[in-house]
């Protein structure tokens, strides 16, 4: 099984995987010993997409000496894509959406009783958002993902997951803390709540109206919680009331992934974001006066159609203005089926590489201020597992969602344990250090 993509997509995989293997299959790390090749696939950027057909590329001598070998397409580009992709790779047994993914055992039987290839990307908005309790994760560790709600009604103009993941759906919070309460049972320390769109919980698909911050006030309450996150949120679905809940739950860890895309309010009209930049930057300074060290990462987009160079230096400005401690950047490329492909992609290749490298640059810069405010720094880390790189001891994440490796402590401390660190060293958005006692 190979992921690429969002951690929903993760997620996705996971539940699959779990599926599967009470349907009598167990994962191989070497895919020449394989009965079944699941590619979970991505349809957000161009680049995502040709890795898919050149990784097929590479499955299909396979396929050819072992005909038996079942090989599918899951994910977005599969729900996008079904056509394109079963004429690009005719071999392919089956193709089927994110809605599928509870349906993966049927799917499998049916190729093995020789139907094929199986096609199976119908939505059915009918249906409830609920995770069955067998395809729950068995063995979390430290850190362990909670799907919250899919899908998206936002339709921002250049994004494929309104179409791929269908509308919101929210999952029933008593089954979202029920969930919960297994997994730190098996150990779990840290929840991260999952979703396109988090904040826009409880708006539609439930029985048993919660809104999200109620919902993260519920998950405070379940014993054995140490940490609560949540990713990715909208701005416009920000409530006070969320930022209160930033204020008032101590296991709300203090960092937020919240998407900007652009600091121009010409391009973020384009783009159908529904915010503008004064809004954006009300919003930060709401947050901030309420929680100060919250640190703070962000998705940006350059090159948009119509981009201006005073438009995208509206973008380098609010990066700067706002600190981001990391951002997910990239050059837009024109995505099927959504509304901006209308719109003439008129920046030269180039001129969106330029920009991208000077925001990359930017942000290069921004993530070393904010490491640099760590040194000498005592920090909290969740260890999330032993690590081999050199001279250190353990791998973990801080609050504000940095990774920390450290040296020290293999005699008293595990996975799971949350460990004091003195930051000694930084570089990009790890932080180096040593146990300074527990
Ligand atoms: S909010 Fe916009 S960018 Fe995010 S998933 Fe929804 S449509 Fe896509």
């Amino acid at each position: 099984m190979e992921t690429f993509g969002c951690q929903m997509n993760v997620a996705d995989t996971d539940r699959m995987e779990l599926l599967l293997f009470q349907a009598g299959y167990l994962r191989t790390p070497h895919v020449e010993e394989a009965d079944l090749a699941i590619v979970n696939t991505c349809s957000i950027r161009e680049k995502a997409e040709q890795k898919v057909f050149s990784l097929f590329g590479g499955l299909k001598p396979l396929k050819q000496s072992n005909p038996d070998l079942i090989l599918g397409v899951a994910g977005c580009l599969a729900q996008q894509e079904q056509s394109v992709l079963m004429e690009r790779i005719p071999f392919l047994d089956f193709v089927m959406g994110p809605d599928a993914v509870e349906d993966i055992q049927q799917i499998v039987s049916r190729v093995n009783q020789g139907e094929g290839p199986v096609l199976w990307t119908e939505f059915d908005s009918q249906k409830n958002y609920s995770i069955p309790e067998q395809t729950l994760v068995k063995d979390p560790g430290a850190s362990a993902f909670v799907n919250i709600i899919k899908g998206c009604d936002k339709f921002c103009s250049f994004c494929v997951v309104p179409y791929t993941r269908g509308r919101e759906k929210s999952r029933e919070a008593s089954e979202i803390y029920g969930e919960i309460r297994q997994l730190v049972d098996k150990g779990a320390k840290e929840i991260i709540l999952l979703g396109q769109n988090v904040n826009a919980y409880g708006k539609r698909g439930l029985q048993q109206p919660v809104a999200f911050h109620e919902l993260l006030y519920g998950i405070a309450e379940i014993p054995g919680v140490e940490r609560l996150r949540f990713t990715t949120s909208h701005p416009m679905d920000f409530t006070r009331e969320l930022i209160q809940a930033y204020r008032d739950i101590d296991i709300l860890m203090n960092h937020l992934h919240l998407p900007v895309q652009c600091g121009s309010n010409r391009i973020l009209e384009l783009m159908r974001r529904s915010h503008t930049v004064e809004w954006y930057m009300d919003l930060i300074a709401q947050l901030k006066s309420e929680v100060p060290d919250i640190a703070l990462s962000t998705d940006i987009i350059v090159g948009f159609p119509g981009e201006t160079r005073q438009d995208f230096e509206g973008t380098l400005q609010l990066m700067e203005q706002v600190g981001f401690g990391s951002s997910y950047m990239f050059a837009y490329s024109p995505r099927p089926n959504t509304p901006a492909l209308e719109m003439a992609d008129d920046i030269p290749h180039e001129e969106k590489q330029e920009r991208l490298q000077e925001t990359i640059q930017l942000q290069n810069r921004l993530t070393e201020e904010k490491g640099r405010a760590f040194l000498g720094q005592e920090v909290e880390v969740l260890i999330e597992r032993k690590t081999t790189r050199k001279g250190m001891s353990f791998k973990g994440r801080n609050p504000h969602y940095w990774s920390v490796v450290f040296k020290g402590g293999e005699d008293r401390l595990k996975p799971g344990d949350l460990a004091r660190v003195r930051v000694e060293e930084v570089g990009g958005h790890v932080l180096r250090g040593s146990w300074a006692g527990q």
